[in-house]
């Protein structure tokens, strides 16, 4: 290959892209740095660029995004000096001003607004208007409205502007809102600008959170007690009143010719009374409640009516209530939003082509966005607030189809490339198979096939296998290293952790070291000269499988014929690090294995460039794992069960949660349980185990569990990541409602794995609550990984299931990824479809489908290309 700083070259890319977009979502490029100066090191690039290389690489992780900007320009600069080819991307910004303080349009995407996408989404609770006069510094309280499924919510948090990030940046609708040729009231202007809806199209992508049906006014009279309604009354009368406890509650008396209705907040306040002036007009929006006191609605939205009626923007109609706005906002902004419908919308370029809209039968985008704004009479209130409207789905599927779109570039892409085809013949997939101690299971050998068809084209295999923890994805794994190894290549295992490449370098060289073939561990550990003997043992091709962490693609490990790279990925590795070990070859084929199962949506969406296998099957001889929930009063009977497995010989976990906020007090508690543990437990040898451990302490503790010499071992949660000793029987789980379901569902899976039927005891903590137990029931309900993953995420949205931290999950503001798979599926279908037929987008008629890409993409899609 060319010059060994080359290796940064997609990196940088895909961190400089777009004025750096994506720099907040790039991690770990010290790493990448650092192995390219290892790799320069050894191709004796002059000492100058490696030490101006390695002086950068401590800041191209800086905590502030400016400065890790200035770090990356300066490494460019680097690159270019020391002639290396670069992209024109990045040629272009040699030169470029290297200054710290520049925080330009790193921060200027509104793109933190993304809504949680897995709740099906449904109005948010009426908030009180706030006024200048200083509301918010009122202590809000929890309203004691009983039978209301909502609280109203006055405690909610600020309900913030939904934008899609899809707002075009040229062309009219990029006019700012303070060159739009009509006045905005300059207070509206100042809070718009302050949610970053600063051009006619933001306030065109603007998603409306609910809306109101003001087809048909009803007199106070025909409110009906639980439903919502919306009527026009006159304030009678107006003010505060005492309640319990020397409180103050607001209360004011609206009346039309029928009758009348009070409603009440909960809430005192000189602005609340200058609302409800006595005698003026309002509509009045919300849910009556029929009481001992009355027809009273509590926290109603409430809008001035005057001249309402002769408009046509906010009457007779079904009328859009934004997120984000004070209520007396509302009416500036829906004018606004009308005005920009009637003169912007249609200077809307349509991005889907033509063939493909009247197939699918969905309107234009530019209807589409009207009718989000002001739906049609037809349309339905309720669908529309529960974003399923024709409109919504169109908007849904146009977020779900730019992303499988590019998603199948990148397929394409790789499948473009020149790859390995490995000998999958007959004989050689028997031999693989026969290493194995066991017949493989259904699944297993469905996945094997699938494998080794991929392996034999010569186009790069790019696979994710999929299965629960405990299916049998290593054996896969193994054989499929088999195969590349018969073949004279070179494999690589990746593990996000120390402990489980040590377990896997222990498995794979037990069943492949009998094959005759040398299988190293590649870890941070060690001695400078071990980890140098290492690595010239995998230069020269005398090590045949490598398994290791990340320090396989950052320490400048060169492979003699690496041929397959199987990443366990357990959603540790990001897109980069995958992208980055793959430039270690000649485009090896890569086998992508994921302990947690996700849902189809999720894997579509983060893996639509791999094919994917799935093994949904538990080889034989498993007993499900009992799972029972227990709560604090009832610990006294997880003691009792796990002194009758110790009993019988068998071993227990018990495992604490760690979260990343309140390590100090997690540990501590770990600490402290193991102490309580082994004065209940005196006869028993009780292991500690935590991350803040040495990794010779870890693995000393590890080992002794493994042999049997301790029985009992407390940990917090490293032991998710994979530890497999078949003789413990029994998993008990501190403070399980801090866990999400897929977790637990992957702790569990380390018991169960002998003979003998296991547990799995949820201890809910002291706070535990309905929601908290219902969830942990599920676990006891269902053993299918599947299952309690598509709940997980219907609970808690793709972002926390995934982790925060590194979810690579795009923000989606209308699609939902728990609910559309219909919508998703339909998405990769017609973008693989056009990307099958031009592989390109040269055609014409795809010509809107580059351009929408590139603005919807932004840095992801030079991935597309270069992946
Ligand atoms: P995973 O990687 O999916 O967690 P493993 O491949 O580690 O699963 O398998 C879990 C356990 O089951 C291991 O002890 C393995 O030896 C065993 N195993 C895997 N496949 C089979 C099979 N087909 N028949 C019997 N045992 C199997
Ligand atoms: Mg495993």
């Amino acid at each position: 290959m060319s010059h060994p700083f080359s290796l940064l070259v997609t990196p940088l890319r895909y961190a400089c892209q777009r004025d750096f977009a994506q720099l907040s979502n790039v991690r770990d490029l010290k790493g990448v740095v650092l192995g390219a100066v290892a790799a320069g090191k050894g191709a004796g690039v002059e000492p100058k660029w490696l030490d101006a290389l390695s002086k950068e690489a401590a800041q191209v992780d800086a905590p502030s995004l400016p400065e890790r900007k200035a770090a990356l320009l300066r490494v460019v600069g680097h690159l270019h000096e020391a002639g290396v080819p670069l992209p024109p991307e990045l040629s272009r910004l040699v030169g470029a001003p290297v200054t710290a303080a520049d925080s330009g349009p790193l921060f200027a995407r509104p793109s933190a607004a993304a809504p949680p996408a897995a709740q099906a989404p449904r109005p948010e609770p009426a908030r009180l208007e706030e006024d200048d006069d200083g509301f918010s510094a009122a202590e809000p309280k929890k309203p004691a409205a009983k039978g209301r499924k909502k609280a109203v919510g006055l405690t909610e948090s600020k309900s913030e502007a939904r934008l899609l990030s899809i707002a075009p940046r040229s062309g009219p609708l990029a006019t700012p809102l303070r060159g739009l040729p009509w006045r905005i009231n300059p207070r509206l202007l100042t809070a718009l600008e302050k949610k970053g809806v600063k051009r006619a199209g933001d306030v065109l992508f603007l998603l409306p959170r609910c809306y109101e049906d003001r087809r048909k006014l009803r007199t106070i009279a025909q409110l009906i007690p639980g439903e919502r309604g919306v009527a026009l009354g006159v304030v009678r009368s107006a003010g505060d009143v005492p309640v319990r406890g020397g409180r103050r509650q607001f209360r004011a008396v609206i009346a039309d010719a029928t009758g009348s209705i009070s409603v009440t907040y909960f809430q005192s306040g000189p602005w609340l009374k200058a609302k409800f002036p006595i005698g003026k007009r309002l509509v009045v929006s919300g849910e009556l409640r029929a009481s001992y006191t009355g027809r009273d609605m509590a926290h109603p939205e409430v809008e001035p009516a005057d001249d309402l009626e002769s408009s046509s923007i906010h009457f007779n109609r079904i009328v859009p209530i934004y997120p984000g706005f004070e209520r007396h906002e509302q009416r500036a902004f829906r004018e606004l939003a009308f005005k920009i419908c009637e003169s912007y919308a249609d200077s809307l370029e349509e991005p889907l082509p033509a063939g493909l809209r009247d197939r699918l039968d969905v309107p234009g985008l530019a209807a589409a966005l009207r009718g989000l704004h002001f739906p049609p009479d037809t349309a339905e209130v309720s669908e529309l607030d529960r974003h399923l409207s024709p409109a919504h789905r169109r908007l849904a599927f146009d977020e779900l189809f730019f992303l499988q779109l590019g998603m199948a570039l990148k397929r394409q892409g790789i499948k473009a490339d020149p790859g390995i085809a490995f000998d999958v013949s007959e004989p050689r997939v028997e031999k693989a198979k026969a290493a194995l101690p066991f017949q493989l299971t259904d699944a297993q050998g469905r996945s094997l096939k699938a494998i080794a068809r991929d392996m034999g084209k010569a186009e790069p295999m790019n696979r994710l296998l999929q299965g629960d923890v405990g299916s049998g994805k290593t054996a896969v794994a193994m054989a499929s290293a088999a195969l590349a190894l018969q073949d004279g290549y070179q494999v690589a295992i990746m593990a996000p952790t120390e402990i489980l490449a040590e377990q896997h370098q222990r498995t794979f060289s037990r069943i492949l070291g009998a094959m005759g073939y040398q299988v190293d561990l590649f870890t941070a550990g060690g001695s400078a000269k071990q980890r140098r003997d290492a690595r010239a043992a995998l230069a020269e091709g005398r090590t045949h499988l490598a398994v290791g962490t990340h320090a396989l693609l950052q320490e400048g490990v060169q492979f003699h014929r690496l041929g397959l790279v199987v990443i366990d990925e357990q959603h540790r590795f990001g897109v980069l690090q995958r992208q980055n070990l793959m430039q270690k070859g000649v485009r090896p084929d890569v086998l992508v294995m994921t302990a947690t199962p996700i849902p189809r949506t999720l894997a579509m969406t983060l893996y639509g460039d791999l094919e994917v296998s799935i093994i949904d099957e538990l080889p034989p001889g498993r007993t499900p794992v009992k799972t029972q929930v227990f709560f604090e009063k009832q610990r006294p009977k997880v003691y009792e069960a796990m002194r009758a497995e110790l009993d019988k010989g068998h071993q227990c976990y018990v495992v604490y949660p760690l979260v990343e906020e309140s390590e100090k007090i997690d540990l501590a508690d770990a600490t402290q349980g193991a102490e309580t543990i082994r004065q209940l437990f005196p006869q028993h040898t009780v292991g500690l185990l935590h991350g803040r451990m040495k990794a010779e302490e870890k693995e000393q503790v590890m080992q002794q569990f493994r042999a049997g010499k301790s029985q009992i071992l407390v940990c917090t949660t490293v032991v998710e990541v994979g530890v497999d000793v078949p003789n413990a029987s029994v998993m008990a789980i501190e403070s399980a409602e801090r866990f999400g379901l897929s977790q637990l569902h992957q702790l569990r899976g380390r018991v169960g794995r002998g003979a003998a039927v296991s547990f799995c005891f949820l201890l809910a903590g002291y706070a535990k609550s309905k929601e908290a137990s219902d969830r942990l029931e599920v676990m006891a309900r269902s053993s299918d990984g599947f299952v309690i993953a598509e709940k997980d995420l219907e609970l808690r949205g793709p972002g926390e299931f995934l982790g925060t931290r590194q979810s690579g999950i795009p923000e989606l503001a209308v699609a939902n990824l728990a609910r559309d798979v219909d919508l998703l599926e339909l998405a990769q279908q017609e973008a693989r479809a056009i990307v099958d037929s031009d592989p390109r987008l040269d055609l014409p008629e795809h010509r809107t489908l580059v351009s929408a890409l590139e603005e919807r993409w932004e840095g992801r899609l030079a991935l597309a290309h270069v992946g």
